[in-house]
This record gives structure tokens, C-alpha cells and sequence, in this order.
């Protein structure tokens, strides 16, 4: 089975371990993506297949299950109905590179084009608005032959959300969810994708999480422990962001008239007192900030090369 023929490297093995820490019902293994890899995409189509099906192969657990077992939901989202608003905006300085830390290469291609692909190669989308300084536009531009979505261009503002409610001027208006992606997370999976849209068609506004590994503590202002904050309950919060346009914009009225501090997308809904569904992806999809992440990028490519092969 694929899953077997999983590497016994310590990133992996750790990822395993921590999960088996969590209250769940059943064992947690990270699936294997469908990444939009350089290396991947020249594989023939019949392993592209048997690959991307490895990505459904997800045994799910902790009190989600109901919402994440995924696969005969997909169709609840309809296709060509998603507008993703990519974020691509940010100048990256923590990563000490003369660009924004997004176009930097990873395995030799700019860090913002993977998830790009992969929501290119997605039926449920519409459209992508990348927001992103006029300058860079190119790399996007560069793709139009290779990709059947509409592609639209937003200025960033000074602030994410600024750049956010700048993508969303741009969406298409009968759009039923938008998905609001950090360009700087390249790994995140289609499959993890269609789980999230699936739950914000169903919830109105759903967000990609993983269950904290790390023990967390609130302190006052002179670093003195106030309180240990039950690991159980406490999620760490990825993109995908997946809302529902109106509310969204509801959200963000509200946001500016009473001038709201939001911490993410969904935040801002959360204001709106709406539920906000959390979806259990996966620890791969990680956010790229300093270096160091560039090289766990790398790492989890060729990893997941080397499964393939
Ligand atoms: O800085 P941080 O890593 O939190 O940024 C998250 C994402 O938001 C990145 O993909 C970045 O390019 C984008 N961003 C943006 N406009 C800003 C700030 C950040 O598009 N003003």
C-alpha cells in the first residue's frame, strides 16, 4: 500500500507521533499531495493519477470527522464557482532576500506559482485574482497558455487585509466562495482545497487548521506565566480562508465602521458573529517566512518525489 512505502524520516515520524497525542478517535497519517511541482508535472499521466489519489487517502480523525470525510461531498461545490484571491502582496523582509520571499525559487520555480497551479488545475475555480505589485505581474502573466482559469490582477494595500479587500473588488460577483491563499504556503494540497470549499459552502466560512503541537502559555507583560491554555482545544490556523463573498463583504463594513482589529479572514467574519468552521488539513502546508522553511519546502518536495517514484 502507498502508505507504507512512506519514508522513516524524523519529519514524517514526528508528524506521526504528535498526532497520536491528540484525543482522536483513529491515527492520523499526512496524506501524499499533488503538488504543483516542477519535477511532478513532468511525470507520466498514469503516476499523476496514482499519485493524486494518494491524496484522498486520508484517514481522518479528532471530532471532524463528519465534515472531512471528503470525497462524495466534492460535488457539493459547483464547478467553475470559486473566485481565489491570492495573496502575494507582502514585501517578506524576515526572510533577508532581496525580493519578496513568494518569487524566491523553490526546487526552480517562484514560490507563489505552486499553489497558483494547483488552484489552476482545480474544477471548482473560476478565477484567480493575484494581488501582487505591478512589477511582478509577469510571472503570472507568463502562465495564461498553461492554464484554463480567468486570471485578474488587485493591487496589495499596506496591510494583508488591506490587499485581501483589495482582491475582493476585483472577484467575479456571481461567485459562490472566495478562497483567500498566502502565496508564501506553496504546499498546500488540492485535496486539502476541495475539503475546506466543501465546508465553507456548507458552514459559510471555513478555514484550514492543524491541531497545536505546541504546549502554549498566555503571560502577562512581565513575561510571567499567567495560564497553560488547553493543547485540546487550540488549532493553528492556515490558508485557504473559504467565505461566502456577501459575508465577506458584510464583514468587512463592519470592520471599518467600528474600526475591528482582524487578525485573519475569518476573524473578520467571526465579528460578524457567523460560525467559522475549522477543517483539519495538513502539517506539510507550511507557511514559507525564514530560510529555514525554504529548505523544509525542499524537503517535503523530494520526499514526496521520492514516494512517487
Ligand atoms: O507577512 P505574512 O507572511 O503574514 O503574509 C501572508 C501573505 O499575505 C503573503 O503571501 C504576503 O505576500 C501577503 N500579503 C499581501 N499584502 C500585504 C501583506 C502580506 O498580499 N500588505
Amino acid at each position: 500500500m502507498a502508505l507504507l512505502q512512506l519514508p522513516s524520516s524524523s519529519f514524517f515520524s514526528n508528524i506521526s507521533q504528535s498526532k497520536s497525542q491528540f484525543p482522536s478517535n483513529s491515527f492520523c497519517l499526512p496524506s501524499l499531495h499533488h503538488y504543483a511541482h516542477p519535477q511532478f508535472s513532468s511525470l507520466p499521466s498514469l503516476t499523476k493519477r496514482k499519485f493524486s489519489s494518494f491524496g484522498s487517502f486520508a484517514i481522518t480523525c479528532s471530532a471532524h470527522d463528519s465534515a472531512t470525510i471528503t470525497n462524495e461531498k466534492s460535488e457539493l461545490v459547483k464547478e467553475k464557482s470559486v473566485s481565489v484571491v491570492l495573496l502575494a502582496g507582502g514585501k517578506g523582509k524576515r526572510m533577508g532576500a532581496s525580493m519578496p520571499k513568494q518569487y524566491l525559487p523553490l526546487l526552480g520555480q517562484p514560490i507563489a506559482l505552486y499553489s497558483f497551479y494547483t488552484f489552476s488545475r482545480m474544477p471548482e475555480v473560476k478565477e484567480i485574482v493575484v494581488v501582487c505589485d505591478p512589477s511582478y505581474q509577469d510571472i503570472f502573466e507568463d502562465t495564461r497558455e498553461k492554464i484554463s482559469v480567468d486570471l485578474k490582477f488587485a493591487l496589495p494595500g499596506k496591510e494583508r487585509q488591506d490587499s485581501v479587500y483589495s482582491g475582493l473588488q476585483t472577484i467575479d460577483l456571481n461567485s459562490a466562495l472566495v478562497c483567500i491563499h498566502d502565496s508564501a504556503r506553496p504546499l498546500v494540497s488540492s485535496t486539502d482545497v476541495e475539503k475546506v470549499l466543501n465546508d465553507g459552502l456548507r458552514i459559510g466560512a471555513s478555514v484550514l487548521g492543524v491541531p497545536a503541537k505546541a504546549t502554549i502559555k498566555e503571560a502577562n507583560s512581565e513575561s510571567f506565566v499567567v495560564k497553560t491554555l488547553d493543547r485540546k482545544t487550540l488549532w493553528e490556523m492556515q490558508t485557504p480562508q473559504v467565505i461566502k463573498p456577501e459575508l465577506l463583504k458584510k464583514g468587512f463594513e463592519l470592520v471599518n465602521r467600528e474600526g475591528l482589529e482582524v487578525t485573519d479572514d475569518v476573524s473578520i467574519v467571526e465579528h460578524l458573529k457567523h460560525p467559522v468552521y475549522i477543517t483539519e488539513g495538513s502539517y506539510t502546508n507550511i507557511k514559507v517566512t525564514t530560510p529555514d522553511d525554504l529548505l523544509l519546502a525542499e524537503r517535503i518536495l523530494n520526499t514526496d518525489s521520492f514516494v512517487s517514484a
